[in-house]
């Protein structure tokens, strides 16, 4: 969709990524390094400071202090570290339940390590497991249940009530969870986002995933990490020592100085995507499309029902070459049939585009 919106001069609101530069503060640090001469391998399960950094964070949150040598694993953006808990965990015929819609690099990792999905479609406007249905798609083959919160692409959260509600359903089965929490930062869910990693049972059975293309606005820096308890990690570590071996060393300093140094950044970054949301939302107040409420994450629900009969991908291709607009079909985050006039919105964007796309779509 990024491409079709180059080609026809569309406002890009379809891939997750901002149109705004990260912090001045972080591209120093990266500058001081590299001209430092940080510019050798880093050690393989990522640098120290980074690491320990990461660590205090997660305490300061969470209430929850993992080892910063065993349990933290710096990767290639959050898609690596996905992939390389996915095939540490999950072998040949092995199942993995996993919520539609959902982000599209889970089951292409578990196709790979011979796992087979279990995809539970979840309806909107809510995207509500039902627990019962849940406990039907376990069996003995299951490994590796896939959770996503704030949620790309429906822009729900879970509660912890949600996470007791699953933890529930696995305490005495071997399975492990895999948790996705790329948005932690972004969630505007009065209760805050609900971490695996405050969850003191779950977070023995989990890896939890983020991701400083979110957190500090730089999706090509490509750092990611994941947290998960010793054994699991090394696990893991195996994959990614094979994969990449290693992250780019300057990189994950300057990231360590912005942790440490500027924790504001991280603190209000929920405030100022919210303001984004509600000014996308405003926006749109007046047009035939009806926006679904968001609860976290950079993106936004829009119900176009009112204003075309085309199934969500040809509505998507329409409107990026005759309204201005590129957005991203619903139905393509779902192995089954997904009928609703459903599309997504990235917010991620300076106020002059969120203002100009407004404009655009309230002429539908
Ligand atoms: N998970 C989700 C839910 C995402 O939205 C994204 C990025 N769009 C990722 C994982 C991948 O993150 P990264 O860019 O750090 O690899
Ligand atoms: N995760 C981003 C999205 O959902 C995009 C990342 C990608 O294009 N792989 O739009």
């Amino acid at each position: 969709m990024s491409a079709l919106a180059q080609q026809h001069n569309a406002i890009n609101l379809s891939q997750g990524f901002p149109d705004f530069d990260g912090p001045e503060y972080l591209k120093q640090r990266l500058a001081y390094h590299v001209s430092q001469g940080a510019n050798q391998y880093a050690p393989m399960t990522g640098t120290a400071a980074l690491r320990e950094a990461i660590a205090a964070k997660t305490e300061l949150i969470y209430g929850y202090t993992p080892d910063a040598t065993s349990d933290i694993t710096i990767t290639a953006g959050a898609t690596e570290a996905l992939y390389i808990a996915i095939t540490a965990l999950v072998g040949p015929g092995d199942e993995v339940v996993a919520f539609d819609p959902s982000y599209d690099c889970y089951a292409p990792a578990v196709q790979l390590a011979g796992g087979v999905m279990k995809r539970i479609q979840l309806q909107p406007p809510e995207f509500k497991v039902d627990w019962a249905t849940f406990a039907d798609n376990l069996s003995d083959r299951t490994k590796l249940v896939v959770i996503n919160t704030p949620h790309n692409p429906s822009a729900t959260a879970w509660s912890h009530d949600d996470l007791e509600q699953l933890w529930l359903r696995i305490a005495d089965r071997p399975i492990f969870v895999l948790s996705d929490e790329v948005y932690e930062h972004i969630c505007f869910a009065k209760e805050g986002h609900a971490s695996v990693l405050r969850h003191s049972q779950l977070r023995q059975r989990a890896i939890a995933v983020s991701s400083f293309g979110k957190t500090f606005h730089m999706t090509g820096w490509r750092v990611g990490y994941c947290v998960a308890p010793a054994a699991i990690s090394v696990e893991l570590r195996k994959v990614h020592q094979y994969l990449t071996f290693s992250i780019t060393t300057p990189v994950q300093l300057a990231l360590a100085d912005m942790l440490r140094e500027q924790p504001q950044h991280w603190q209000n970054l929920s405030a100022f995507y919210q303001a984004k949301r509600d000014r996308l939302t405003q926006g749109l107040a007046k047009s035939r499309l009806k926006v679904l409420p968001g609860a976290g994450t950079y993106f936004l629900l829009v119900d176009y029902s009112e204003v075309s009969d085309l199934n969500d991908v040809a509505f998507c291709h329409w409107l990026t070459e005759h309204v201005g607009v590129a957005a991203i079909p619903m139905s393509v985050f779902c192995a089954a049939s997904f009928p609703h006039k459903l599309i997504r919105l990235c917010f991620a964007k300076q106020e002059a585009t969120l203002d100009a796309a407004a404009e655009r779509l309230c002429q539908l």
